[in-house]
């Protein structure tokens, strides 16, 4: 085995997980799920029935990933932030898997402790949800969102630091520019 699971967590059948993976503590992987390569499942971690989760994805502490979501590589799950799969639940009603709305979360994006991500949106790539937001709408690749809903307050680099007005990156350097309201590095 090329992957590391601590004995107090359950996996379940017909799971596949890649090579340098950790699942450390009170960990359930359930029946179908995929997990990639080199990610990390902090403590008490659930990923439910057939979820499918890229290379290098880590996620943290108190975090379930519900069916009908899928996470791409290299995304960041803070400690305990919330996935969801029902917009309207009812308990005496229950829809079942099939009605379940689809959450895509795309490469490198990074969601804040305790952020709510609601089910049916698309969160771009390298995005950055911030500390307790609650995501509504779909993001935009390199968005910074920010509060309840969450709003768009800047541009997040691939590093993860906040773009300046010129859409340079204090940190590391790179360069973006903006086209119809989005932005693409420059090489
Ligand atoms: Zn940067």
């Amino acid at each position: 085995m090329s992957y590391f699971v601590h004995e107090s967590s359950y996996i379940d059948e017909n799971v596949s997980i890649g090579d340098g993976t950790k699942i450390w503590h009170f960990c359930h992987v359930q029946t179908g799920a995929q997990i990639g390569e080199r990610c990390s499942l902090g403590q008490n971690v659930n990923i439910a029935n057939h979820v499918k989760i890229g290379n290098g994805v880590k996620i943290q502490n108190n975090v379930s990933v519900y069916e009908g979501v899928e996470i791409e590589d290299d995304v960041f799950c803070g400690p305990s932030m919330v996935f969801t799969n029902d917009l309207t639940p009812r308990s005496k009603y229950p829809k079942g898997a099939s009605a379940y709305k689809k959450t895509l979360i795309k490469t490198g994006a990074s969601i804040g402790a305790n952020a709510t991500i609601v089910c049916g949106t698309t969160v771009g790539e390298w995005a950055m949800i911030a500390a307790g937001a609650v995501v509504t709408k779909n993001v935009k690749p390199h968005a910074l969102m920010v509060g309840i809903p969450a709003l768009q307050k800047g541009w997040a680099c691939e590093c993860g630091s906040t773009l300046d007005l010129r859409l340079a990156c204090p940190a590391c350097g790179r360069k973006y520019e903006k086209s119809h309201d989005q932005i693409t590095e420059i090489d």
